[in-house]
């Protein structure tokens, strides 16, 4: 749920945010599209300082973001 909520300021935002877990500012995230027609794919999010990490499936994504920070 805290990945949950990061992504969702993230998209909301545009900016990274520090981790929620530990606080550092240490998170990257890769965005996968596997259907470009649909923009449809996945997410992979996690924090170098401590090792949380998450993976969310992605849809219609509009490139409001860049795939990868
Ligand atoms: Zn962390």
């Amino acid at each position: 749920m805290k990945w949950l909520n990061y992504l969702a300021n993230l998209f909301k935002s545009k900016t990274k945010a520090v981790c929620p877990f530990c606080g550092a500012d240490e998170v990257h995230y890769e965005i996968c599209i596997l259907l470009e027609e649909r923009a449809d794919g996945y997410m992979d999010i996690w924090c170098d300082a401590c090792h949380e990490r998450d993976s969310q499936s992605i849809r219609s994504f509009d490139d409001s973001i860049p795939r990868v920070a």
